[in-house]
């Protein structure tokens, strides 16, 4: 890999920091380790980011113009991921700019690219992925939900689990069984949902954190038009995987890990008796800083790959892999360095740094999971990567 950035994506990097400079709170970049997720300080903020964003079209910039991006490349979508990762900025795209979109541009018909990617690409709507089921996550192709085509509508019923985002989404991108006879790959359709459908019904989850950001959606004979299908009926699976494809770099978690990291070198430094001359805290301050570096270099291997007409695939699953695992060890080497009191919640009397380090602690814990869990990317890895045979 022959990496450097150019001119004009230094110059976006350093635009973007201002941006970010300018419309964050100046007190953010401590706020934001204890502002819990669903907070509706972090809600306001979100919208209102997301908002100016779209403004400036950075909102899709790696989209074609005529769908409201800016035909940016993969390498300034890299910079904008890891500078608003960095910044723990609030809002964005999400699923709508990350998934849907890029799957609307593959298999959508023109009428559902006119309508939903302007739409997306200008923050006006928010959209929740609707895979995973009860008994079906790893394992995707087993979905259960069933979609019946009744004269010009479906009729949806089914059960959704782990839906992130699905209490303000106004859109859901549902997959669901439209043919149960054959092989459970050929039977799968991805259709659009509007949240607000009647039998629709959102019951949020409460995390480990204590937030409430994910949700389990009920579909109880949700009636849509027959045209909110995407792409051909019972091709859905190809269109899902397809979609997945789109979260490539995981170049968030590496933002988000420095970060975290130059908040403990910042402790380790202020309590210098108590922290900073424990051996063992610099030795594990020098090494997470080290992984970090070998992450960047592994992020930035997969937009360009892109950049250079190739198409990454077990590299994202070292990403995604390496990511998150390594943003369980910083989350505990937080809580190794401040001892005992670190594990305090936050609003706790005696929380260290009111409790920041335990929500980064408690929402690791899921980042091996969502997305694919680290044993699915060690298969893909092992199988696509290193061409073993399948276990
Ligand atoms: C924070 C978060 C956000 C999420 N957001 C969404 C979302 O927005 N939309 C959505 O649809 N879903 C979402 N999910 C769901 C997520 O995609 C699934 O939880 C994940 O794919 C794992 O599926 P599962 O929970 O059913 O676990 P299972 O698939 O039941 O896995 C249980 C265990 O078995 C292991 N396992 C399973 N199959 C294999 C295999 N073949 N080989 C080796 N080990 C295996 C797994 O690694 C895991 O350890 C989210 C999950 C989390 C935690």
């Amino acid at each position: 890999m022959d990496f450097q950035f150019s001119p004009a994506e230094e110059q976006f990097r350093a635009d973007l920091r201002a941006f970010l400079a300018r419309h964050l709170p100046a007190d953010w970049s401590d706020r934001s380790f204890i502002e819990a997720a669903d907070s509706e300080d972090r809600k306001a903020l979100a919208q209102e980011m997301t908002r100016l964003l779209a403004q400036k079209e950075w909102l899709a910039l790696a989209w074609p113009k005529q769908y409201g991006g800016l035909d940016a490349g993969h390498l300034m979508q890299l910079i904008f991921n890891e500078e608003t990762a960095y910044r723990a900025m609030p809002g964005g795209g999400g699923a709508g700019v990350t998934s849907v979109g890029p799957a609307l541009m593959l298999f959508g018909n023109q009428e559902q690219k006119d309508t939903y990617l302007p739409r997306i690409a200008g923050g006006e709507d928010t959209w929740s992925l609707l895979y995973t089921e009860p008994g079906s996550g790893s394992d995707l192709a087993s979905i259960q939900t069933r979609a019946v085509r009744d004269g010009d509508e479906y009729v949806i019923n089914g059960q959704k689990i782990w839906i992130a985002g699905a209490q303000d989404a106004n859109l859901g991108w549902v997959a669901a069984r439209t043919d149960p006879t054959g092989p459970k790959h050929k039977g799968l359709s991805t259709i659009i949902v509007p949240m607000d459908s009647a039998g629709v019904t959102v019951k949020p989850v409460t995390t480990m954190a204590g937030e409430r950001t994910l949700s389990e959606v009920y579909l109880d004979n949700v009636r849509v038009p027959a045209e909110n299908l995407v792409g051909q009926e019972n091709r859905g699976w190809y269109q899902v995987a397809a979609s997945l494809d789109f979260e490539r770099s995981g170049v968030g978690a590496y933002a988000n890990g420095r970060r975290n990291v130059e908040k403990l070198i910042d402790i380790a430094k202020e309590e210098r008796e108590s922290i900073g001359r424990n051996p063992r805290v610099r030795y594990e301050l020098a090494d997470r800083w080290l992984e970090l570096d070998v992450g960047f270099n592994i992020a930035y291997r997969i937009p360009w790959l892109q950049s250079q007409g190739m198409a990454p695939n077990h590299e994202a699953s070292v990403s995604k892999l390496y990511g998150s695992e390594l943003s369980q060890r910083i989350a505990n080497t937080g809580i190794e360095l401040l001892g005992l009191t670190g594990q305090l919640a936050p609003g706790s009397p005696g929380a260290p740094l009111r409790g920041a380090l335990v929500r980064a602690y408690l929402n690791a814990v899921s980042s091996t999971i969502a997305s694919g869990t680290s044993e699915i990317q060690r298969n893909v890895i092992a199988q696509r990567g290193l061409g073993m045979p399948r276990g």
